[in-house]
């Protein structure tokens, strides 16, 4: 959080108030913020004084693309876990000039434009190298094809993913295969796609893929429309400070135990790599067993005491570190 519908959002918010501003002031309250720039004082100077000619959004990164004499210069941002991004045009609040804001511009009509964000796992950087024909920094250039904006979000998935035994809901976050996705728009993506979170690219068939493909847009496109979302914690709120809108029709994600809209059984939570993933486990279930035997390296943890592993080959899993009360497979029973 926040994924490439939040980041959109963000961006189209502050659009129409930075855009031909100049900026006057910089503020940096932590260097942990700007962690990727040499010093303070190189970013403070390569950025003031400087018009901003566009916003942009690559994947989760926001950026603003700065007008200058030698360089086509841009202040990239990511969001990190919770940050986010304020103006003074949009909203009042104390956000702007809390301790936890840690970079603040100031233009030249007076307005400020803050990034708070109390965990700082969000960062700021200069790059003064855009990509005219890539359409973004090129510091960014190692990430996968947006999820939303490029002509085939899958290319890079179509092209390694039959070779990479890891579950496809991994592959899906996996920012240098696909840019912009994270655990909560996998979880709602695959199971728009009707895919079981746990095969591979390489299990998918061609119909799977279209309606994998059809899913990433359809789902971001949506959850754009409702500028994001924003979870119990509310930590995701717009430029404005107003909540998101699309957790209302989440159809999985933070819903484990409660039913499936679309079928009667129940949603589950899977932990693997220390992240949950939610599912249906009628509506994804792999379509067969036959070339699902992969061999997934758990620990996998579930939230109640039954897995559904019935498409995985048990031979090949490694449950040394699984924390799996029971497992069956047909009649095949494994306990730890
Ligand atoms: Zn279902």
């Amino acid at each position: 959080m926040p994924e490439l519908p939040e980041v959109e959002t963000l961006a189209r918010g502050i659009e129409k108030v930075v855009v031909g501003r100049r900026i006057e002031e910089v503020y940096v309250g932590s260097d942990r913020i700007i962690r990727d720039c040499i010093s303070r004082d190189f970013f403070t100077s390569a950025i003031l004084g400087c018009e901003i000619e566009g916003v942009g959004r690559y994947a989760k990164y926001l950026t603003l693309s700065l007008a200058t004499r030698t360089s086509n210069l841009s202040l990239v941002m990511h969001m990190g876990m919770s940050g986010q991004l304020r103006s003074s045009h949009l909203t009042g609040d104390e956000l702007l000039f809390d301790r936890h804001s840690h970079l603040r511009l100031r233009f030249d009509d007076g307005s400020f434009l803050a990034f708070y964000d109390p965990r700082t796992f969000g960062r700021a950087f200069v790059d003064f190298d855009f990509d005219p024909q890539l359409k973004h920094p090129r510091s960014l250039s190692k990430l996968g094809p947006d999820a939303l904006t490029s002509p085939d979000p899958l290319e890079r998935l179509m092209a390694s993913g039959a070779r990479r035994s890891m579950p496809i809901k991994f592959q899906l976050l996996d920012q240098s295969l696909i840019g912009g996705i994270g655990n909560m728009y996998g979880d709602e993506i695959l199971f728009e796609a009707r895919i079981n979170p746990f095969v591979t690219f390489g299990d998918l068939n061609p119909e799977e893929i279209l309606r994998l493909r059809s899913a990433v847009r359809a789902i971001l496109g949506k959850a754009i429309e409702l500028r994001g979302s924003s979870l119990a914690d509310r930590s995701y709120r717009d430029v404005a400070g107003e909540l998101g809108g699309y957790q209302k029709l989440h159809n999985v994600y933070a819903r484990a135990g409660q039913s499936c809209q679309r079928c009667d059984a129940f949603i589950e939570r899977v932990v693997m790599k220390g992240r949950s993933t939610f599912f249906c486990p009628s509506c994804q279930r792999p379509r067969s067993p036959e070339g699902l035997q992969h061999n997934f390296s758990l620990p996998l943890r579930h939230s109640s005491n039954h897995v559904d592993l019935s498409y995985v080959d048990l031979s090949q899993i490694d449950l040394r570190n699984a924390h799996v009360d029971n497992v069956k497979v047909g009649n095949v029973e494994a306990n730890r």
